[in-house]
Parts: structure tokens; sequence; C-alpha cells
């Protein structure tokens, strides 16, 4: 091994999801500096084939999981000095598949030991839900520690969007013990049986009408779509905590009566925050999460597998949960 504090990984899965799609189209991604393309593939499942003689907590078998973002190099971003990337303040970080350096898309790579999170053997190809599911570990660490300033004790929590970030935002939101509605467009199906499977209530639809009523203690948005956004603001309970993981391409525009907004938010000391990206320890909560969720509810996440020779089928929106490539195959 070139680098001794390195693994070399023989990549099993590779999960794909919207930033893939939309760094295919063009509309986002960096190559590393000097070439005209990237590797994809952020969300990686491989197993160790090699460590560098540095290396004393891996193991060649092992399944890992590589995390995504790397640390920015300016001194001054206390964030990414203090293993915080994923709060880089200078916007310099580097993410592997998407922005500067290559990704895991391939039949083998190499990756920091240090970056390289152990799944337990029983997840198996589950394991590459991880990446996905440490986005919503750090979105709940945020919420908890939101939820800390005064006293916390959540009963109901509303997901918007079913997608793979939402259906896991829900099923850690079971595992917490919150009533969960999970709302999306999609009629019943597929993504209405995963969210009843795993004890929330699905609603078929694109608006918050629903909860005008009985409002949500925490709304997690997951769609990104400009009026759910806008209408998440103000449909929490009172001490509400709305969180923003969903993105969408701007250009279209939304009335807002920002009186309202802004009467609903302070007199109910709601907070609204945005989340992106996660670190060592969100993964290593994510694998733990997974660890203890239902592997047969967990499996039918997986929609669509599809071997390399097939790989840009997985690219193709489809109204399934999440496509994954097979690199084995
Ligand atoms: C990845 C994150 C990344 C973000 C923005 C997401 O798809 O899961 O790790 O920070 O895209 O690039």
């Amino acid at each position: 091994m070139e680098s001794p504090d390195h693994v070399r990984v023989r990549m099993l899965d590779v999960g794909i999801c919207g930033t893939d799609r939309e760094i295919l189209s063009g509309g986002y991604g960096t190559p590393p500096p000097g070439d005209d393309y990237l590797i994809l593939g952020h969300e990686g499942l491989g197993e160790v084939v090699e460590t560098g003689p540095e290396v004393s907590d891996l193991r060649p078998g092992d399944l890992v999981v590589p995390t995504v973002r790397r640390p920015c190099p300016h001194p001054a971003c206390v964030a990414c000095r203090q293993g915080r990337s994923d709060f880089c303040y200078t916007g310099d970080y580097t993410e592997r598949g998407i922005k500067e350096l290559d990704g895991f898309g391939s039949e083998l790579w190499t990756v920091e030991a240090a970056y390289a999170v152990r799944v337990d053997p029983s997840l198996g190809e589950l394991g590459v839900l991880v990446e996905p599911a440490s986005v919503v570990a750090k979105a709940w660490e945020q919420i908890e520690r939101i939820g800390a300033r005064a006293w916390f004790e959540p009963r109901t929590l509303l997901v918007t969007g079913a997608g793979p970030i939402g259906l896991l935002a829900a099923l850690l939101g079971r595992q917490r013990g919150l009533e969960v509605h999970v709302l999306d467009r999609a009629p019943h199906g597929l993504k209405s049986s995963l969210a009843e499977d795993l004890g929330a209530i699905y609603h078929s639809s694109s608006t918050l009408e629903d909860f005008l009523e009985a409002k949500p203690d925490i709304i997690i948005e997951c769609t990104g779509a400009g009026q759910l956004v806008i209408d998440s603001l103000t449909t929490t309970a009172a001490a509400g905590i709305v969180c923003l993981c969903g993105l969408a391409p701007g250009g279209r525009a939304h009335r807002v009566d920002a009186g309202v907004m802004n009467r609903e938010i302070v007199l109910e000391n709601d907070v609204v925050f945005g989340t992106v990206n996660a670190n060592l320890r969100h993964f290593r909560a994510a694998a733990a999460a997974l660890a203890e969720a239902d592997r047969e509810w967990l499996g039918r996440l997986i929609t669509r597998r599809v071997p390399l020779t097939r790989a840009l089928e997985a690219f193709e929106p489809a109204e399934d949960v999440k496509a994954v490539i097979d690199l084995t195959s």
C-alpha cells in the first residue's frame, strides 16, 4: 500500500441518490483539479482487501462504508480542524464522488482508515444504506441538541417526502418512540406500506392541509419542494423544530406572507434549521441504528439493484426508493 494509513477496498455496492443524478445532468459536482471527469459514487459499501502498515483497527474481510467529506485546508476553519468538516465554514471542503475527489464507483479504491466505518457483518449489503442514514443521524442529533434548549418531550413527527432520506428519518423517529406521519405525493403503494410497516401514518398528499389543526412537534422536510418548505415553517406546534434536509433547484417563485411566518416563528419559539452531510460519529450512529432495524424492511428500501454493465439505468428517475449499482456482477 502506497499510503500507510489507508485501506484498499473492493467495492460491493454503490447507492445512487438525487445528488448523483444532478451531477450527471451537469447541475452540480466538480472533478478533481486537472481532470475533466469525476468518478461518481459517494454512497459506498465495500470489503477491505488490504491495509496499510499503520492501520490497526481494520482487517481484510471487514465490511466498510467510507465517509464523504474531507476537511478544508484553512487553519482558521475551526469546524474542519475539530473533525467537523460537515460544518465547514469556508466551503473549501472536498467530497468523494461530488466535489474535487473521485468517488467510490470503481471496483477498487483506497480510503484513509480514519474515514472508513466498519459495518456490522450481519447487515451485509444493507450497509449501502449507512451513508444516507448518516445524513439522517446528523439531522436527529441536531434536532435533539436544539430541543435541549428548553424541555424536550416531542410526541409527533412529520416527515415530508418518502424517499430514502424521508423513510430513514421516519425509522429513526419510530426508534425514538414518536408518533410518525409520512407525507408524500405518491398514491398508496410501496411507499405507504413501507411507512405503515414502521408503524407510521402515511398521507398521500402534496400539501400540509392535514396538519393545520394537530400540528407536529417536529417536521423533517426532505422534498425541497418550495411550497412544502414554506408551509412547514408555520405548521409546527409551539417550540417546534423544522429541519430542512431536502434540496430543489431554484428559479420558482412562491408567495409568502412574511408577517404571518415571522409571528408564528417568534411567538412560538420555533426553530428552523438546515442540515447537510455527516461526519464520522453520524456514520457510526447510522450503522448502529440500521443494525437495530428490521432487515426485511431495510431490504425493501433497495428497490432496484443493477449490475455494473447496466449502471446508467440506476440514474433514471423512477417512482422507487433506492437504486443500487452492484459492482460485483
Ligand atoms: C451527500 C452529502 C453531501 C451533499 C452535498 C449529499 O447527497 O449525502 O454527503 O454533503 O450531498 O454535496
